[in-house]
């Protein structure tokens, strides 16, 4: 039988009826001729209260407990659509991590995927059972102790297994209809798109569009794996919500297809660093020791680059970072100094910036994008404090208080109103 892959977020299950109506729409599937594996998320709410009580009770918890606690809000999930899809009628069975077995890495509350046997569910299948609802976020370590995937990881979870049972399609079922051309919230013109390729999904997903979690969207484009987001709160079809899918399934885009923000940045500038080789390794070294995710970086040129008989050259350094990575940042940096492994004259943190960028598959093959982009920004009269850009994707760091303001100009400034 064909087999589909639902997945259920936290609002999507957040009481009894919204569980029953979540249930009914993997009834109709299953009236389709579909067997169905259900992931489900905890209820919205439980897992940040789990992790309360956890943090309340022992402020540096044991990473094994914590998944042991915070799991839990997944198993009653997936034990109360089981009951809710039996007393409809279907036959439905619940699963944890542990008894399919999910295997992952012991990096607990952070875990990765080893492997799916399919062996269990495929068993359960065998016997009739039309639905099997598993427990998303969690696993089993080789230990054998409780795992979870990372704040998010149901996505995963579901992409995982589509990817394990070849199902046709992994639908993500939440609280919006789709993946839109920008925040809604923030541009009224924002636009549902019917499809997205992965490598765009991918770079929107970790720009800051929150609607998928990043790895489930790398495991997607690994495998394949079609995927659906639509909305548990309307009546949907095969057509609704956007396919996220491979480049050959969609026929025409735009040369942007979204454009994605981020808040939470920093920027940090090294002035006057020693221009000659090994410096910038000696800096993002001990940034890459310390869990630094360094993002953009700028290095200017010396005069050194203009004349040869400038031996001691100098130059700055400019990175940006998560805002929350800014004190741990500094204090390696400020390390590397002292033990005189670099040597720099200030170090100014800025944490009054905002990441925004244009994302499209569009770009590849044409020109003037950047230069599109600019001018937009340059009309509201917003200065570009770093840019950085890639195949697929341009990015600029700006003052905070612009960031609105800058994804507008740039949706209005591509027409990402307007369908291709
Ligand atoms: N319940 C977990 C969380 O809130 C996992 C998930 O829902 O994807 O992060
Ligand atoms: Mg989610």
């Amino acid at each position: 039988m064909p087999l589909l892959v639902m997945k259920f977020g936290g609002t999507s299950v957040a009481d009894l009826d919204r569980i029953a109506n979540a249930a009914e729409k993997v009834k109709r599937e299953v009236e389709r001729g579909y067997d169905v594996i259900v992931i489900v998320s905890a209820m919205s709410g439980k897992t940040n209260e789990l992790v309360g009580w956890v943090e309340g009770t022992s402020p540096l918890y044991d990473a094994r407990e914590y998944d042991a606690v915070v799991a839990s809000g997944e198993n009653v999930t997936a034990g109360l659509m089981a009951l809710r899809l039996q007393e409809m009628g279907v036959s439905a069975r619940s699963w944890q991590g542990w008894q399919v077995p999910i295997h992952t890495t012991s990096a607990h509350g952070s875990a990765r995927f080893m492997s799916i046997p399919r062996d269990n569910i495929d068993a359960k299948f065998a016997e009739g059972f039309r639905v099997a609802v598993v427990a998303g976020f969690q696993g089993i370590s080789a230990e054998g102790r409780i795992t979870t995937l990372g704040r998010g990881g149901s996505d995963t979870t579901a992409v995982a297994f589509a990817a394990a049972f070849g199902a046709e399609r992994c639908d993500i079922y939440t609280d919006v209809d789709g993946v839109y051309t920008t925040d809604p919230r923030i541009s009224s013109k924002a636009r549902k798109l019917d499809r997205i390729a992965f490598e765009e999904m991918l770079e929107l997903a970790s720009l800051g569009a929150k609607v998928l979690q990043t790895r489930s969207v790398e495991l997607a484009m690994r495998y394949n794996v079609r995927l659906r987001v639509l909305s548990s709160f309307e009546d949907t079809d095969e057509t609704s919500g956007t396919l996220v899918c491979g480049e050959d399934e969609i026929m025409e885009s735009k040369v942007v297809s979204g454009v994605a923000y981020s808040r939470d940045e920093a920027k940090i500038t090294l002035f006057t660093i020693e221009d000659r080789p090994g410096v910038a390794q000696a800096i993002f070294g001990p940034l890459s020791e310390a869990g630094v995710n360094v993002d953009m970086i700028v290095q200017n040129i010396s005069e050194k680059d203009y004349d040869d008989d400038h031996p001691g050259a100098v130059t700055d350094m400019t990175f940006s970072c998560p805002i929350n990575q800014v004190a741990r940042a500094q204090k390696a940096l400020e390390e590397a100094m002292a033990a005189g492994k670099i040597k720099y004259d200030d170090l100014i943190i800025d944490t009054d910036v905002a990441k925004v960028s244009v994302v499209g598959i569009g770009m590849r093959s044409q020109v003037g994008v950047a230069a599109r982009s600019f001018a937009a920004l340059a009309a509201e009269g917003i200065n570009i404090k770093v840019i950085s850009t890639s195949e697929i994707k341009i990015s600029v760091l700006i003052d905070r208080k612009y960031m609105e303001l800058a994804v507008q100009a740039l949706h209005d400034a591509f027409e990402l109103e307007k369908s291709a």
